[in-house]
Protein backbone atom coordinates (compact mmCIF):
# COMPACT_ATOMS: atom_id res chain seq x y z
CA UNK A 1 0.00 0.00 0.00
CA UNK A 2 1.26 3.17 -1.09
CA UNK A 3 0.18 6.28 0.61
CA UNK A 4 -0.88 9.41 -0.95
CA UNK A 5 1.14 12.17 1.04
CA UNK A 6 -0.48 15.21 -1.23
CA UNK A 7 1.08 18.26 0.34
CA UNK A 8 -1.51 20.50 1.66
CA UNK A 9 -0.87 23.60 -0.88
CA UNK A 10 -1.13 26.50 0.27
CA UNK A 11 -3.65 29.06 -1.13
CA UNK A 12 -2.54 32.55 -0.16
CA UNK A 13 -6.26 34.62 -0.17
CA UNK A 14 -8.58 33.43 -3.23
CA UNK A 15 -9.55 30.12 -1.57
CA UNK A 16 -12.54 27.70 -3.39
CA UNK A 17 -16.27 29.15 -3.10
CA UNK A 18 -17.96 27.79 -0.29
CA UNK A 19 -15.46 28.01 2.42
CA UNK A 20 -14.64 31.49 2.84
CA UNK A 21 -16.20 34.08 5.30
CA UNK A 22 -20.64 33.55 6.38
CA UNK A 23 -21.56 36.96 6.32
CA UNK A 24 -25.49 38.02 7.38
CA UNK A 25 -27.62 40.02 4.93
CA UNK A 26 -29.27 43.18 6.82
CA UNK A 27 -32.35 42.44 5.04
CA UNK A 28 -33.75 39.20 6.05
CA UNK A 29 -30.76 38.33 8.69
CA UNK A 30 -30.01 35.30 6.72
CA UNK A 31 -26.27 33.95 6.84
CA UNK A 32 -24.34 33.56 3.35
CA UNK A 33 -21.08 33.38 2.21
CA UNK A 34 -19.50 36.67 1.81
CA UNK A 35 -19.43 36.02 -1.95
CA UNK A 36 -23.05 36.02 -2.45
CA UNK A 37 -24.04 39.11 -0.93
CA UNK A 38 -23.05 42.84 -1.84
CA UNK A 39 -20.59 44.78 0.72
CA UNK A 40 -21.72 48.32 1.61
CA UNK A 41 -20.62 51.03 3.08
CA UNK A 42 -21.15 55.08 4.22
CA UNK A 43 -19.86 57.32 2.26
CA UNK A 44 -21.38 60.98 3.15
CA UNK A 45 -24.85 59.53 4.25
CA UNK A 46 -24.86 57.26 1.22
CA UNK A 47 -25.11 53.90 1.21
CA UNK A 48 -23.55 52.89 -1.35
CA UNK A 49 -21.93 49.60 -3.03
CA UNK A 50 -18.63 48.21 -2.65
CA UNK A 51 -18.12 45.07 -4.67
CA UNK A 52 -14.64 45.04 -4.45
CA UNK A 53 -14.68 44.91 -1.36
CA UNK A 54 -11.81 47.66 -0.81
CA UNK A 55 -13.54 50.82 0.55
CA UNK A 56 -12.40 51.43 4.15
CA UNK A 57 -14.94 51.66 7.42
CA UNK A 58 -17.52 49.86 8.48
CA UNK A 59 -19.69 47.79 5.76
CA UNK A 60 -23.13 46.05 5.92
CA UNK A 61 -23.91 42.93 3.67
CA UNK A 62 -27.05 42.61 2.17
CA UNK A 63 -28.20 40.30 -0.74
CA UNK A 64 -28.54 41.64 -4.24
CA UNK A 65 -31.90 41.89 -3.81
CA UNK A 66 -34.40 44.42 -3.46
CA UNK A 67 -36.78 42.61 -1.32
CA UNK A 68 -33.67 42.76 1.17
CA UNK A 69 -32.70 45.95 0.25
CA UNK A 70 -36.51 46.88 1.39
CA UNK A 71 -36.31 44.79 4.81
CA UNK A 72 -32.98 46.66 5.34
CA UNK A 73 -34.80 50.04 5.21
CA UNK A 74 -38.08 49.05 7.06
CA UNK A 75 -36.13 48.12 10.06
CA UNK A 76 -33.26 50.46 9.65
CA UNK A 77 -30.29 48.15 9.39
CA UNK A 78 -28.15 50.57 7.55
CA UNK A 79 -27.91 53.37 9.91
CA UNK A 80 -28.19 50.35 12.97
CA UNK A 81 -25.21 48.28 11.09
CA UNK A 82 -23.04 51.92 10.16
CA UNK A 83 -23.52 53.03 13.60
CA UNK A 84 -24.76 56.59 12.57
CA UNK A 85 -27.97 58.24 14.00
CA UNK A 86 -29.12 60.25 10.92
CA UNK A 87 -30.96 58.70 7.84
CA UNK A 88 -28.83 56.69 5.33
CA UNK A 89 -29.47 57.20 1.46
CA UNK A 90 -29.62 54.24 -0.25
CA UNK A 91 -30.76 55.46 -3.75
CA UNK A 92 -27.56 54.63 -5.38
CA UNK A 93 -27.90 51.27 -4.00
CA UNK A 94 -31.24 50.57 -5.09
CA UNK A 95 -30.46 51.38 -8.75
CA UNK A 96 -28.00 48.98 -8.14
CA UNK A 97 -29.57 46.18 -6.69
CA UNK A 98 -32.39 46.65 -8.83
CA UNK A 99 -30.53 46.09 -12.20
CA UNK A 100 -28.95 43.58 -10.82
CA UNK A 101 -32.50 41.46 -10.26
CA UNK A 102 -33.38 42.47 -13.38
CA UNK A 103 -30.34 41.11 -15.22
CA UNK A 104 -30.62 37.44 -15.79
CA UNK A 105 -27.69 35.52 -15.54
CA UNK A 106 -24.58 37.77 -14.67
CA UNK A 107 -22.00 36.46 -16.43
CA UNK A 108 -18.93 38.14 -16.82
CA UNK A 109 -19.31 38.92 -20.70
CA UNK A 110 -17.21 41.49 -20.99
CA UNK A 111 -14.32 39.97 -22.30
CA UNK A 112 -14.78 41.15 -26.02
CA UNK A 113 -11.94 42.55 -26.55
CA UNK A 114 -11.36 44.81 -29.89
CA UNK A 115 -7.60 44.57 -30.14
CA UNK A 116 -7.02 44.52 -33.17
CA UNK A 117 -3.35 44.72 -34.84
CA UNK A 118 -2.89 46.16 -38.08
CA UNK A 119 -0.96 43.63 -39.62
CA UNK A 120 -0.12 43.76 -42.93
CA UNK A 121 0.29 40.35 -44.40
CA UNK A 122 1.65 41.14 -47.76
ZN1 LIG B 1 -31.01 38.98 2.30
Amino acid sequence: MVRHLEPVSARPGGGPTGSGPVRTCVGCRTRAADAELLRVVLVDGDAIPDPRRRMPGRGAWLHPDPGCLAKAEKRRAFPRAFKVQGPVCVEGLRSLVERAAGDVGTGSSRAVEKDRKQVDPS
